[in-house]
């Protein structure tokens, strides 16, 4: 599923994307910055889970899907989440853990 769709507007502001890496990824330059940077409580999450957190993004695996909830792939790419910053469908997340889903998601809303 990775690599797999190619954006034509940026999923965080919209405007139209322009270079190639920026429609692999979905962000535009501006906004793959804020989201590099955004800054969140990462108290919660171990080492790994904020990288993985940030491949999710940047690997375009997490969509916005309305207001808080993204789409998110799981790591082989053969399951869909519904991911928002406190909850997410994946296993992990029906349990009450803290999953890179819910990561991903609150560091692209705090972006
Ligand atoms: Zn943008
Ligand atoms: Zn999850």
């Amino acid at each position: 599923m990775q690599n797999t769709t190619t954006h034509t507007n940026c999923l965080r502001c919209g405007r139209t994307l322009t270079s190639a890496k920026s429609c692999a990824t979905g962000y535009g330059p501006t906004c793959a910055r804020k989201i590099r940077t955004s800054a969140v409580d990462l108290a919660d999450y171990k080492p790994h889970q904020v990288q993985s957190a940030r491949e999710l993004i940047a690997d375009a695996a997490i969509t916005p899907l309305r207001s808080v909830v993204f789409l998110t792939a799981s790591t082989d790419g053969t399951e869909t989440y519904r991911s928002a910053p406190t909850a997410c469908t994946c296993p992990a997340g029906l349990k009450g853990s803290h999953c890179h889903h819910q990561l991903a998601a609150r560091l692209l809303l705090a972006a």
